[in-house]
């Protein structure tokens, strides 16, 4: 390059605030240049000469070289993310940071060999701050502010999601939609406050009595529904009934001398004649007014 020295072109790369490495496709770390940034990244100068199936853990070696293959055959600019822990490489200087630390990979292949072999050169960039502030703002977006339960969006996420599963493998998944009974009552005598504790008691119970794999939300209102994946309706409607007692038992203690509270609800499963995931939800409202209809604090299952 015409004004630089060797000497100068050397310098300017090691000046490079985000590390480069030079990673030839058997996963030779054959360079690096630069990354001095001591905020975001561990001196990686100690890697070169060394393998990535020697440094890495397995799975994360196997995935940088697929990448490079990838990059290898795609013949341009390849753009990956991923998170990179000091559990994930052997052999780090302690200084720097300790966390998971999330970078980019921008992915260039070269067009000449080193030491025989095709590389790429593999420019890394932290990106933990926009990583973290994403997936903050993807759980408050999922998320019901009052209860800390999950919300109306991320509900029909999974529901989508476990449709699709009870299509191709036929894993059944039961829905139980609740309500309230006679909430009006409770914000009328006991004041909003108070049926705002009601919300988050019913909300305690749920995450109290229900199993790691189901999934509690607030449908909105005082409605919930509570996602059982693996679940034929006739185990589910022990678990209604238990958290249909549990949330009288809760809901009785609320705001002193009221008149407490009950549920009813509504419970169904998907079904191979279902067009689309929320059918289901239908059913289980159709069992929840069936409910209401016949007098209240009880739990009707919908076959058809
Ligand atoms: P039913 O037995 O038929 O369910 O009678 P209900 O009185 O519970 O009637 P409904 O379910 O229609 O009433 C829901 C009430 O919930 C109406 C609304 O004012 C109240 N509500 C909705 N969101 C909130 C909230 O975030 N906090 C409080 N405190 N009340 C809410
Ligand atoms: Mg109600």
């Amino acid at each position: 390059m015409p004004g630089f020295s060797i000497e100068q072109m050397s310098a300017l790369l090691a000046a490079l605030p985000d590390p480069a490495f030079v990673l030839t496709e058997s996963g030779l770390y054959a360079a690096v240049f630069g990354g001095t940034d001591a905020r975001y990244y561990h001196d990686g100068t100690g890697l070169v000469g060394q393998r990535m199936a020697d440094v890495l853990a397995p799975d994360k070696a196997a995935w940088f070289l697929q990448e490079i293959h990838q990059t290898l055959a795609g013949g341009r600019l390849h753009v990956v993310e991923y998170g990179l822990s000091g559990r994930d490489i052997k052999g780090l200087p302690a200084e720097g940071p300790q966390e998971t630390i999330w970078f980019e990979g921008r992915v260039q292949p070269l067009a000449f060999t080193v030491r025989g072999e095709r590389a790429v050169l593999w420019v890394a960039s932290n990106i933990t701050e926009r990583h973290d502030l994403e997936h903050r703002l993807r759980q408050l977006s999922e998320t019901d502010e009052l209860t800390g339960l999950a919300n109306r969006r991320r509900l029909m996420e999974t529901l989508a999601s476990h449709h699709e599963a009870f299509v191709r493998y036929g894993t059944p998944t039961s829905v139980l939609l609740f309500d309230i009974d006679h909430f009006k009552r409770i914000n009328d005598e006991q004041g909003h406050g108070c049926g705002d504790e009601a919300l988050r008691l019913a909300a305690q119970v749920c995450r109290g009595e229900l199993r790691a794999t189901d999934i509690a939300t607030r449908l909105g209102g005082d409605e919930f529904v509570v996602l059982m994946p693996y679940t034929r309706p006739q185990d589910a409607a022990d678990i209604a009934e238990r958290l249909r007692l549990q949330m009288a038992l809760a809901l009785a203690e609320l705001g002193g001398p009221g008149p407490g509270a009950t549920i009813s609800a509504g419970l169904s499963e998907f079904q191979a004649s279902d067009t689309s995931p929320e059918e289901v939800l239908k059913r289980a409202d159709a069992g929840l007014y069936e409910a209401k209809r016949q007098g209240r604090n009880q739990v009707r299952m919908v076959a058809d």
